[in-house]
Protein backbone atom coordinates (compact mmCIF):
# COMPACT_ATOMS: atom_id res chain seq x y z
CA UNK A 1 0.00 0.00 0.00
CA UNK A 2 1.63 3.61 -1.03
CA UNK A 3 0.82 5.56 2.48
CA UNK A 4 2.30 8.51 2.53
CA UNK A 5 1.27 8.82 6.08
CA UNK A 6 2.20 5.58 6.89
CA UNK A 7 5.58 6.46 5.46
CA UNK A 8 5.65 9.53 8.02
CA UNK A 9 4.99 7.36 10.97
CA UNK A 10 7.71 4.12 10.14
CA UNK A 11 10.28 7.22 9.50
CA UNK A 12 10.85 6.07 5.71
CA UNK A 13 9.85 9.53 5.09
CA UNK A 14 10.97 12.82 6.72
CA UNK A 15 8.23 15.05 8.60
CA UNK A 16 8.76 17.41 11.94
CA UNK A 17 7.71 15.92 14.91
CA UNK A 18 6.18 17.69 17.90
CA UNK A 19 5.08 14.90 20.06
CA UNK A 20 4.23 10.86 19.72
CA UNK A 21 2.43 8.52 22.16
CA UNK A 22 1.85 4.58 22.57
CA UNK A 23 -0.41 4.76 19.52
CA UNK A 24 0.24 7.67 17.51
CA UNK A 25 2.23 10.21 16.38
CA UNK A 26 1.79 14.29 15.53
CA UNK A 27 3.80 16.13 13.10
CA UNK A 28 3.53 19.92 11.43
CA UNK A 29 1.51 20.01 8.26
CA UNK A 30 3.52 20.62 5.50
CA UNK A 31 0.88 23.25 4.32
CA UNK A 32 -0.35 24.97 7.27
CA UNK A 33 -3.50 26.56 7.17
CA UNK A 34 -3.43 28.46 10.06
CA UNK A 35 -0.06 29.41 12.73
CA UNK A 36 -0.78 25.97 14.96
CA UNK A 37 -1.54 23.29 12.26
CA UNK A 38 -0.16 19.82 13.62
CA UNK A 39 -0.97 16.65 12.71
CA UNK A 40 -1.97 13.52 14.96
CA UNK A 41 -1.94 9.98 12.99
CA UNK A 42 -2.03 6.57 14.61
CA UNK A 43 0.64 4.57 14.14
CA UNK A 44 -1.30 1.61 12.63
CA UNK A 45 -3.33 2.38 9.30
CA UNK A 46 -6.67 3.06 9.29
CA UNK A 47 -8.52 4.28 6.31
CA UNK A 48 -10.51 7.25 8.35
CA UNK A 49 -11.43 8.38 11.71
CA UNK A 50 -14.98 6.43 11.88
CA UNK A 51 -12.97 3.19 10.66
CA UNK A 52 -10.53 3.35 13.44
CA UNK A 53 -13.36 4.38 16.39
CA UNK A 54 -15.14 1.05 14.88
CA UNK A 55 -11.94 -0.84 15.32
CA UNK A 56 -10.09 0.11 18.38
CA UNK A 57 -11.36 2.89 20.57
CA UNK A 58 -7.90 2.82 22.78
CA UNK A 59 -5.98 3.93 20.00
CA UNK A 60 -8.96 6.58 19.39
CA UNK A 61 -8.39 7.64 22.91
CA UNK A 62 -5.01 8.02 22.86
CA UNK A 63 -4.78 9.81 19.10
CA UNK A 64 -7.62 12.64 21.01
CA UNK A 65 -5.04 12.63 24.08
CA UNK A 66 -1.95 13.53 21.76
CA UNK A 67 -3.97 15.88 19.89
CA UNK A 68 -5.10 17.82 23.40
CA UNK A 69 -1.44 17.76 24.77
CA UNK A 70 -0.08 19.14 21.69
CA UNK A 71 -2.48 22.12 21.51
CA UNK A 72 -1.81 22.58 25.26
CA UNK A 73 2.13 22.39 24.10
CA UNK A 74 1.48 24.71 20.88
CA UNK A 75 -1.03 27.38 21.91
CA UNK A 76 -2.26 29.72 24.29
CA UNK A 77 -5.59 26.97 25.23
CA UNK A 78 -8.01 27.85 22.36
CA UNK A 79 -8.14 25.11 19.17
CA UNK A 80 -9.51 23.02 16.54
CA UNK A 81 -9.02 19.17 16.34
CA UNK A 82 -11.01 18.66 13.33
CA UNK A 83 -11.31 15.19 11.19
CA UNK A 84 -11.76 15.08 7.44
CA UNK A 85 -13.76 12.02 6.90
CA UNK A 86 -14.59 11.13 2.86
CA UNK A 87 -13.29 13.26 -0.14
CA UNK A 88 -16.38 15.26 -0.29
CA UNK A 89 -15.31 17.01 3.17
CA UNK A 90 -12.01 16.86 1.94
CA UNK A 91 -10.44 14.55 2.73
CA UNK A 92 -7.02 14.06 0.77
CA UNK A 93 -4.90 10.93 2.83
CA UNK A 94 -6.97 8.26 3.72
CA UNK A 95 -4.64 7.15 6.62
CA UNK A 96 -6.96 8.75 9.87
CA UNK A 97 -5.75 11.85 11.16
CA UNK A 98 -6.92 14.83 12.95
CA UNK A 99 -6.01 18.49 12.38
CA UNK A 100 -4.97 20.93 15.65
CA UNK A 101 -5.44 24.21 14.46
CA UNK A 102 -4.77 27.49 16.52
CA UNK A 103 -4.93 30.67 15.58
CA UNK A 104 -3.29 32.10 18.93
CA UNK A 105 0.15 29.78 19.15
CA UNK A 106 2.22 29.79 22.29
CA UNK A 107 5.06 32.07 21.90
P1 LIG B 1 -6.96 16.03 4.78
O1 LIG B 1 -7.29 16.97 3.66
O2 LIG B 1 -6.83 14.61 4.29
O3 LIG B 1 -7.86 16.16 5.98
O4 LIG B 1 -5.55 16.49 5.33
C1 LIG B 1 -4.34 16.08 4.78
C2 LIG B 1 -3.29 17.05 5.27
O5 LIG B 1 -2.04 16.46 5.10
C3 LIG B 1 -3.29 18.37 4.48
O6 LIG B 1 -3.50 19.46 5.37
C4 LIG B 1 -1.90 18.40 3.84
O7 LIG B 1 -1.32 19.69 3.83
C5 LIG B 1 -1.11 17.43 4.71
N1 LIG B 1 -0.06 16.72 4.02
C6 LIG B 1 -0.13 16.09 2.81
N2 LIG B 1 1.03 15.51 2.50
C7 LIG B 1 1.87 15.77 3.54
C8 LIG B 1 3.23 15.43 3.80
O8 LIG B 1 3.91 14.76 3.02
N3 LIG B 1 3.78 15.86 4.97
C9 LIG B 1 3.06 16.61 5.87
N4 LIG B 1 3.69 17.00 6.99
N5 LIG B 1 1.77 16.95 5.66
C10 LIG B 1 1.18 16.53 4.51
ZN1 LIG C 1 -1.33 4.61 6.11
Amino acid sequence: MDCIFCKITSGELPATFVAESEHAVAFNDINPAQPVHVLIVPRVHYTDVAELAVANAEVLADLIQLGVSVAELKSTGSFRLQFNTGAEAGQTVFHAHGHITSRTPRV
